[in-house]
């Protein structure tokens, strides 16, 4: 052995003495190889640039439907109108009370404009606010769609009420807007679902799929006493799902860098949630005297750990598949990086890391947002206590993110769990961008808003659908309303608004959406 190790040995140290000195003839085919290493690698990159066949539908023949846009915004405005709120932890009681009977409100306002729809659709309350609508499709075996949205909206933030341009609730339209809270999130889902079912009653349109408009009573506050209720009914009526459709992504114009269409993003999965609390207990004390480590310097030590150290990225995940479908309407130098994300990967990586946002789609993240501990300027804490928040990417489970932080705080003094009184979600399924139904959207689009380039992405938020999971595989989240990155700070924020040409649109895609499933 000894000696088969040292004839290994003498050989190496004789080729990097031959190496050391090439001779020109060696060094002049060693360039030539490089030459052409560089030749095929630009052939490959080129060549795949072009030659990666497109995932877009291009533009598909259409009628659209005739619909009067001024009574479709009135009908909006209307339900506006009614402060549906949903409080965090449930609220007072005159809030409370404020929200039934705006509820009571809208549930008489919907009736009486869309009656239609109500004579003909069977309609029923389930827990106390939610509006479940089914309209039976002709041929029993086909699998029925639902498509939905939420009532509830958040409330206006303290303080904000007198930056609006119209009041939340005035149902104002002016300007070419709808004004109000709800208008982007999510009673233009709501109304333009009705609206849609009462044109093409009005056409004398029969489905043969059964139809399902689902609309939650609580999706601001977790969704427990509405979807998740409307799910356990339509659950034990055994009913399984062809798809669901609920708000989520949307079709956004300049939002995506190198990408001047405009691109519908259609959640084929959310992220999850967990949070956890992490507890430091020490012997507490005067500060005259203090110890090394206080429970402060520990949790703070142990927070900075987590921050520094994230969950691994992954660029190859759902933002790669976003990158397939979108990148091939992006601009040259951005086609030919999205076409060969093996070779561009890690470069991709490194530019979406460096913006919050897309860093929030490439893994799951950790966000510090609760931190408390002393009283007193003079005493040393015996306790601080810290929640992180986590949004899981779907792949990743609630157990390996807490065995990460586990792994990464390393710190037994550091003491951990789920919050408490909060349920931790795991992150959804991931549905197939590559399924007939997810086609069906993809179709839609190509007719209603033919210059839109199709994407399937990963919905950093959380929506209702999440209740629907044990009803089918097939779940996308997507809102067919054009957003401006202004328009972004909107949603739950102030002067929230939908132009009249917008939310007409919706309806448009909702009605097609229907025909195209169940005519
Ligand atoms: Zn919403």
């Amino acid at each position: 052995m000894a000696l088969r190790a040292q004839s290994v040995v003498g050989y190496s140290r004789h080729r990097r003495r031959a190496a050391r000195v090439p001779s020109r003839h060696s060094m002049k085919s060693l360039l030539k190889l490089l030459a052409l290493l560089i030749i095929v690698l630009l052939v490959v990159v080129v060549g795949r640039t072009f030659l990666l066949p497109s995932k877009q539908m291009g533009k598909l023949p259409y009628t659209p439907e005739a619909l009067d846009s001024q009574q479709a915004s009135r009908n909006l405005a209307g339900a506006i109108a009614s402060p549906t709120i949903s409080w965090e932890g449930g609220g007072t009681d005159p809030q409370r009370k404020a929200t039934q009977e705006a509820f009571a409100g809208l549930h008489a306002y919907l009736e009486k404009t869309f009656p239609q729809v109500y004579a003909k659709l069977e309609h029923e309350t389930i827990g106390e606010n939610n509006l479940l609508f089914t309209w039976k499709g002709s041929d029993p075996s086909l699998k029925p769609i639902l498509l939905m949205g939420h009532q509830d909206v958040v409330p206006v933030e303290t303080g904000t009420e007198g930056k609006w341009t119209h009041g939340a609730f005035s149902g104002d339209i002016a300007d070419g807007f709808i004004w109000g809270r709800g208008a982007l999130d999510d009673k233009m889902t709501v109304v333009g679902l009705l609206q849609a079912v009462d044109l093409l009653l009005s056409k004398g349109f029969q489905p043969k799929r059964t139809i399902y408009l689902a609309f939650g009573q609580d999706e601001e506050i977790g969704g427990m006493e509405g979807a998740e209720k409307i799910a356990q009914m339509l659950k034990s009526r055994g009913v399984q799902l062809e798809f669901v459709e609920d708000e989520g992504g949307f079709i956004s114009r300049g939002l995506v860098p190198g990408v001047s269409a405009p691109v519908a993003m259609i959640g084929t999965s959310e992220k999850g949630y967990l949070s956890l609390e992490l507890t430091v207990e020490t012997q507490g004390g005067h500060s005259s005297v203090p110890p090394p480590e206080s429970s402060i310097g520990i949790l703070a030590a142990a927070i900075r750990r987590i921050e520094k150290h994230p969950m691994p990225a992954h660029v190859h995940g759902p933002v790669g598949e976003f990158l397939e479908y979108a990148g091939g309407s992006a601009s040259f130098p951005m086609r030919m990086v999205f076409s060969n994300m093996w070779l561009f990967g890690p470069v991709v990586q490194y530019i979406l890391e460096s913006s919050p946002d897309s860093n929030a789609t490439l893994r799951t993240t950790a966000a510090a947002t609760i931190f408390q501990a002393g009283t007193k300027d003079n005493v040393m804490p015996s306790q601080a206590k810290a929640v992180v928040n986590f949004r899981l990417l779907p792949g990743d489970t609630i157990a390996s993110v807490t065995e990460h932080v586990r792994k990464v705080v390393n710190d037994p003094r550091v003491k951990m769990q789920p919050l408490p009184g909060e349920a931790p979600a795991e992150a959804s399924p991931r549905s197939s961008a590559e399924s007939p139904e997810f086609r069906l959207l993809q179709k839609t689009l190509a007719q209603v808003y033919p210059d839109a380039v199709v994407a399937p992405f990963v919905f950093v938020g959380g929506t209702d659908s999440k209740h629907y999971a044990a009803l089918t595989q097939n779940i996308f989240r997507f809102a067919p309303m054009v957003l401006e990155s202004e328009d972004i700070a909107r949603i739950h924020g102030t002067n929230e608004r939908i132009g009249v040409g917008n939310f007409a649109r919706m309806v448009e895609f909702y009605s097609q959406l229907m025909r195209n499933a169940a005519g």
